[in-house]
């Protein structure tokens, strides 16, 4: 039993020894092999390692985050990973922006609508007025 020298996943996958400092070890637990398989697999160890390198502490597990979530997408769709779901999301907004003007539009119209029969009305009242 290692006890709690139990290697990251990282190290586990790489078969090395995981070390007091390894950088890999704060992000990817032994208990989520996973997380780190994918990412290797995507990314690989060492451009990982590169890229957490140079990057501030604090911001190292945002990045873990978004490589596996990158590493995910690129699983599910060879050909756009995550921009497929962005290009997705991008259509998606124009569509809406589209529904929202043209609802805009129809209410401005309903609008003018009112403000014209406030007018005619008015202008009938001064046609009465004057009868
Ligand atoms: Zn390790």
């Amino acid at each position: 039993m290692g006890g709690s020298s139990s290697p990251c996943a990282s190290c586990k996958l790489l078969r090395r020894r995981c070390t007091k400092d390894c950088i890999f070890a704060p992000y990817f637990p032994p208990n989520e092999p996973h997380k780190f398989a994918i990412v290797h697999k995507v990314f690989g160890a060492s451009n990982i390692s590169k890229m957490l390198q140079e990057l501030p502490i604090q911001q190292r597990a945002d990045a873990v985050n978004s490589l596996v979530y990158e590493a995910n997408a690129r699983m599910k769709d060879p050909v756009y990973g995550c921009v497929g779901a962005i290009s997705f999301l991008q259509n998606q907004i124009s569509q809406l922006e589209m529904q929202l003007a043209m609802a805009q539009a129809e209410i401005l119209c309903i609008q003018m609508q009112n403000n014209n029969n406030n007018l005619c009305e008015i202008q009938i009242n001064n046609n009465d007025n004057n009868l």
